[in-house]
């Protein structure tokens, strides 16, 4: 069904763009060109899938939904400071390789800083 995954995506992008301000439920079917019922049906199953949270809020003195994405778009700040950006081992790194990111102790010390590897310090030096 072409037209239903098309309205979803639609949807989920309008989620997604409202960001922490959220967006009401009925601001995204009338964006959309759907109705109430198409709407709420479309919020609903975001929520069941774990997507998007629905929060009931005061809007005009009439209880409403808002709508949060629960996931965030990714930006490049997201692996910014990933060691493997720097690392001069790169090309000998990679799944039944030399090197393999399912054993760095680096890669791990980053993506769980709890972890009791060391952290390193990323600063990239100025070329002379
Ligand atoms: S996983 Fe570790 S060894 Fe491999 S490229 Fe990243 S930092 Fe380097």
């Amino acid at each position: 069904m072409p037209r239903n995954n098309d309205l979803e995506r639609k949807a989920l992008q309008l989620i997604l763009e409202a960001g922490d301000e959220g967006i009401l439920q009925s601001d995204m079917w009338k964006t959309l060109g759907v109705t109430s019922r198409e709407g709420s049906r479309l919020a609903l199953k975001f929520e069941e899938k774990g997507v998007v949270e629905r929060r009931k809020v005061l809007h005009g003195g009439r209880w409403t939904y808002k709508l949060f994405s629960q996931t965030k778009p990714v930006t490049i700040d997201s692996i910014k400071d990933c060691p493997c950006i720097i690392c001069e081992e790169l090309d000998k790194c990679f799944s039944g390789g030399q090197l393999s990111p399912l054993h760095c102790q680096f890669l791990t010390a980053w993506i769980d800083p709890n972890t009791d590897y060391p952290q390193i310090d990323l600063e990239v030096e100025p070329e002379t």
